[in-house]
């Protein structure tokens, strides 16, 4: 019983409840992986998932508006 369990458990619930955050990791996990996105400076000019991981972060944070 070390209580890695719950810990994981925690961390998924603090996930959902932050999704522009997650949004904003893959985006942000994506880029360092790609050799494309990698090499651009606006996220706009990376390769197709790279933008594609940009828009839904955008799209959660401007879902206010
Ligand atoms: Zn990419």
């Amino acid at each position: 019983m070390t209580g890695g369990i719950g810990a994981r458990v925690r961390a998924g619930v603090r996930y959902a409840e932050l999704p522009m955050l997650r949004a904003y990791r893959l985006w942000f996990e994506h880029t360092r992986k790609c050799e494309e996105c990698k090499r651009v400076h606006r996220a706009q000019d990376g390769c197709a998932a790279g933008r594609n991981l940009w828009d839904a972060y955008r799209h959660i944070r401007g879902g206010g508006n």
